[in-house]
């Protein structure tokens, strides 16, 4: 299997070592050709309106829109989220437009812009997930064809599913429990 994480900016290395630790090799991209013969892709956190300038810049935006529209598997991670996501309020730059969601940025604000709690994800087994949120959006409305996986204990939702396109508002990488990325691994995995 072979799983690319987009490196234009951002949190990428830590995804590179747990998809080792997975068994599954990992593959940088940073050129559109980089996406040839990848099973599945993730975009990780860091800051959205950036990696969206670099991806229209780099030529990656239609490709990887192309590809996920013929099925191909993403998990967008914070920043990766509100790129999939088909509204995203106050974002004057290109999102995918890929996951019938709207998408809030920053909407811990400022005052409490990181934080971590144990959240419940019944798709991960009954064990809570530690999660990590750094000024981290939040999925304000989803269409039925969004599949909420995780909220908080206001039922703020944070983690969700369309087809194969998997949106994550904390950062899994963070943790030493692989649980999401194994789940995105059987996402790709599944035919
Ligand atoms: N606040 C960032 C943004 O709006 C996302 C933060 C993150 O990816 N950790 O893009």
């Amino acid at each position: 299997m072979k799983i690319g994480v987009l490196a234009l900016q951002g949190a990428f290395i830590e995804h590179i070592e747990v998809l080792e630790r997975l068994g599954v090799e990992p593959f940088l991209v940073r050129l559109p050709r980089e996406l040839d013969g990848l099973d599945g892709l993730i975009i990780p956190g860091g800051e959205s309106t950036t990696m969206s300038r670099l991806m229209l810049e780099y030529q990656l935006h239609q490709p990887i829109k192309d590809k996920a529209d013929a099925g191909f598997p993403i998990m967008g991670i914070c920043a990766g989220m509100i790129l999939l996501a088909k509204h995203v309020p106050d974002f004057s730059l290109q999102s995918l437009g890929l996951m019938d969601m709207s998408v809030r940025r920053n909407a811990f604000g400022s005052q409490v812009d990181s934080f971590e709690t144990d959240i419940e994800i019944p798709v991960l087994g009954r064990q809570p997930f530690h999660t990590v949120f750094i000024r981290a959006p939040i999925i304000e409305k989803a269409n039925s064809t969004v599949e909420i996986l995780a909220g908080l204990s206001g039922g703020t939702a944070v983690a969700a599913r369309q087809g194969r396109l998997l949106a994550v508002a904390f950062h899994p990488e963070l943790t030493a429990d692989p649980r999401v990325h194994r789940y995105f691994l059987e996402i790709v995995a599944a035919e």
